[in-house]
């Protein structure tokens, strides 16, 4: 960071004050102190990386990929050195619990450890005698300059969904962090500065919509990642894809969970408010709608109230909280007027987290568990993503009723289902439109050796984040067929 406060973007290995002319604050939401100021950076600094990311791009294909992940493997000790710093980072600038962050630091660097497999991951196939003395191979080759662009609400984690991928792939990366949370990437840029890549080979740019659009349009930039809401998702993959570029485009989420009367109760009201109530709703895995499936109205919906109501709200360094702020002013007030709208669409407040302090933070962005119940399930409420810690109700007599009730909305990130039928199990895993799912599982986040894997509008592209869709998205093939007749060799 520059002396007076305002974040660098990281450019040909150089950390550089951007020319920006305007800037942001960076608030921590539990305690509204101003943290820093993110330039809001001019599309001529992302020129300045695509320019260097062509240049290092030439080099660095070539660098084998057994000496590529060597970087890798250095920035993963940092990141595990670094990761109590990085996690109380995470819970100043992003809000969630210091459990939380620690949390996400350890998804964040298994994505480097699985990228260190890059040597098999990326190795391609082959086949004699295709026919008679010619044989046939595909390899995979880096693209070029790639880029991301990525949320507020994991500021450690969602990066690191791509940058391990494309650089071990030997791509250059241009990432785009938040404006909402750029810390946490400021500092893990020193950390992959210490781990020796060379200078165009990892490079951040911060700022916002016109430093997004740069990227979109660059010639040289030759795939975009994206996280963060749908209507961005959608304009991300139709802005990036007119420009020729291979788009992958997460999307937000309003994900429903079944609850049916076999389940184990206790299990899993403990489990649904954890997915529902953690990270303040702000997961785009978060449970936020709950299915009621005959008598398991009658225990679930009280239990679930009770663990609502107990939830320790406030600054997440704080011993024993188990729930932080929203990430802004205008989110939570943005939250608040949606719990109303339930409210006038005929949703029965059960537990109200609205107009709550913490006592000693009466600045932060706090909104408390609340539960809508008796949610009508065409309303506007029962459909629209709060990214909030507010949980709806809703309930059905059987689980073909419920089954449509999970498949009657427009997102497909995740789906839940608590139960101790394996039949019931099974045909909630075959028939859900989603592209997660868990069962007796709150928040389905797939390891990272398997796709991060959003449907419908929760994704747009064909290759998720992660693991093999990883390397598959950031390598194209080429496919060789070669002929070398016995009677060119010289004889000897
Ligand atoms: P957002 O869409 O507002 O912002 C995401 C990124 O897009 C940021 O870097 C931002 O600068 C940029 N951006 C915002 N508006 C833009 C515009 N008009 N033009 C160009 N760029 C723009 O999302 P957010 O509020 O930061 O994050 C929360 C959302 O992300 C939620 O909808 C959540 O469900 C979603 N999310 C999805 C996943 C997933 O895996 N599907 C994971 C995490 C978060």
């Amino acid at each position: 960071m520059s002396t007076n406060g305002r974040l660098l973007n990281y450019i040909n290995g150089q950390w550089m004050e951007s020319g920006a002319g305007a800037f942001l604050d960076v608030k921590n939401p539990a305690t509204a102190q101003v943290m820093a100021q993110v330039p809001l950076s001019p599309a001529e600094e992302v020129h300045l990386a695509a320019e260097a990311g062509v240049k290092a791009f030439k080099h660095w294909r070539r660098v084998p990929a057994v000496e590529r992940v060597q970087h890798l493997y250095k920035f993963k000790r940092l990141l595990e050195e670094h990761r109590d710093e990085l996690s109380r980072l995470i819970t100043n600038e992003c809000g969630k619990t210091y459990a939380e962050s620690q949390a996400e630091m350890q998804r964040a660097i298994e994505n480097v450890e699985v990228a260190c497999g890059i040597p098999s991951l990326m190795q391609g196939f082959n086949n004699e005698d295709i026919a008679r003395g010619i044989d046939e191979h595909c390899f995979r080759q880096p693209l070029g300059v790639v880029a991301a662009i990525t949320p507020f609400n994991f500021p450690g984690m969602v990066p690191l969904w791509f940058l391990p991928y494309a650089v071990a792939t030997g791509n250059c990366f241009i990432l785009k962090p938040s404006e909402k949370v750029p810390m946490t990437m400021q500092r893990i840029f020193q950390l992959l500065e210490q781990s020796g890549f060379p200078p165009g080979v990892v490079q951040v740019v911060n700022g916002a919509k016109e430093a997004v659009d740069a990227i979109l349009d660059h010639p040289d930039i030759r795939a975009v990642s994206f996280v963060g809401s749908t209507p961005v998702a959608r304009y991300i993959y139709e802005r990036a894809a007119r420009a020729g570029k291979r788009v992958q485009a997460q999307g937000g989420a309003k994900n429903p969970v079944v609850i049916m009367p076999d389940a184990d109760m206790d299990m899993t009201t403990r489990i649904v408010a954890d997915s529902a109530f953690g990270c303040a709703g702000q997961r785009c895995l978060a449970a936020s709608v709950g299915i009621t499936v005959g008598e398991a109205r009658n225990i679930f919906v009280e239990q679930l109230a009770d663990a609502a109501a107990s939830r320790k709200v406030g600054y997440g360094l704080d011993e024993g909280v188990e729930m932080g702020p929203v990430i802004t002013a205008e989110s939570k007030a943005r939250i608040e007027k949606l719990i109303a709208l339930g409210e006038q669409e005929g949703a029965q407040v059960l537990v109200d987290g609205r107009n709550k302090k913490v006592k000693g933070y009466e600045d932060g962005n706090f909104v408390f568990p609340t539960i809508l119940d008796h949610v009508p399930p065409k309303s506007e409420i029962a459909r629209t993503e709060i990214f909030g810690p507010v949980f709806s109700l809703m309930h059905a007599e059987t689980i073909e009723e419920a089954i449509a009730l999970v498949n009657d909305r427009s997102y497909g990130n995740m789906a839940c289902i608590f139960t101790s039928s394996g039949a019931a199990a099974r045909q909630f895993r075959y028939e859900v439109n989603t592209g997660n799912v868990g069962i007796n599982v709150g928040v389905a986040a797939p390891m990272a050796f398997f796709p991060f894997s959003g449907w419908r509008e929760s994704f747009f592209g064909d290759l998720h984040a992660q693991g093999m869709h990883g390397v598959e998205f950031y390598t194209e093939t080429k496919v060789v067929v070669e002929r070398w007749p016995k009677e060119w060799s010289r004889k000897f």
